[in-house]
């Protein structure tokens, strides 16, 4: 009896060990991107992501941890855009591991099936004080890109892991088919013509598809803090305007935007999170999405 219990632990150890080994491994640079890597991914996938929901991925340090999760990965599912350029290519470099290399199988990058807003005319990089040298990486704001992403992330898993093909193909349709009812209602719900300021170009493609505009950011420029004379103009704007609303993403101060606001009694300060798990019950993109939409369907 003894030695049969002891047979079934082993036998229960080495399938666990099995099944584990089927999963796909994926690491991710932000919390939007495993979170789409779930949703194709399902239970066929482990993902982790290096940033936080409530971190700047902009700016992120290239941790010795991260390198060791790299090492051991299937799949790096990243922004591009030069949005990681700070510390991914050290993580990739610190993780040895051949798969991951920029163009190797395991390497994706999805700002590369973007069309991108914002792309700068002339050649910029980061010591022009610019963060979003190639275009803004923020693209997983708007709701059509986040289908875009999730379909070409179903055709990496489907390479990476043949056998699951169907299952990834049916997570795809169930996700995209959600998101694009829910973009019906969701257009329906915010007012004509609302104006806002926001902190950073974060919410641009969520603007953009969602018929929101944004008057003046708090940044003169992606990455650059405010300056004396530039909150000046802000406040000019927002008086002229008659702005209600002024946006901070909640990994940024919002010592700026109560400046403004002291100035401009119309203006109401809101931080909101921009990711997947920046705030406690943001757990997908789409809780993402309806969680902005309460904020500005008031105007
Ligand atoms: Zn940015």
């Amino acid at each position: 009896m003894k030695i049969n219990l002891r047979k079934i632990i082993i036998f229960i150890t080495f399938m666990l060990s099995f099944v584990s080994h089927g999963k796909l491994n994926v690491v991710t640079t932000t919390t939007n991107l495993k979170s789409l890597v779930k949703v194709i991914g399902g239970e066929k996938v482990d993902a982790f992501s290096f940033s936080k929901g409530t971190q700047d991925p902009h700016y992120l340090e290239a941790k010795p941890s991260y390198m060791i999760k790299a090492s051991r990965a299937d799949l790096i599912v990243s922004v591009g855009l030069d949005l990681e350029i700070g510390w991914l290519p050290l993580v990739i470099r610190g993780a040895r591991n051949p798969k991951l290399r920029p163009g190797a199988i395991g390497s994706f990058v999805a700002g590369d099936f973007i069309d991108t807003l914002e792309k700068p005319k002339g050649k910029l990089t980061r010591a022009d004080g610019d963060v979003h040298p190639e275009g803004n990486p923020h693209f997983l704001l708007d709701p059509l890109n986040a289908i875009k992403i999730a379909k070409e992330i179903m055709k990496k898993l489907s390479e990476l892991d043949s056998k699951n093909k169907s299952f990834y193909e049916n997570n795809f349709k169930k996700f995209s088919s959600e998101v694009e009812e829910q973009l019906v209602i969701w257009k329906k719900m915010i007012p004509k013509n609302v104006q806002v300021i926001t902190y950073h170009k974060t919410l641009s493609y969520f603007y953009n598809r969602l018929d929101i505009e944004n008057v003046a950011y708090l940044e003169p420029k992606p990455g650059v803090p405010p300056t004396a004379k530039h909150i000046l103009s802000v406040i000019k704007i927002a008086k002229e305007k008659n702005i209600k609303l002024a946006i901070v993403e909640n990994y940024f101060d919002p010592t700026v935007a109560n400046r403004v606001a002291k100035d401009v009694s119309s203006l109401k300060v809101v931080t909101v999170p921009v990711t997947v798990e920046g705030e406690e019950d943001i757990k997908n993109l789409i809780d993402l999405y309806a969680k902005l939409l309460e904020i500005f369907k008031g105007g």
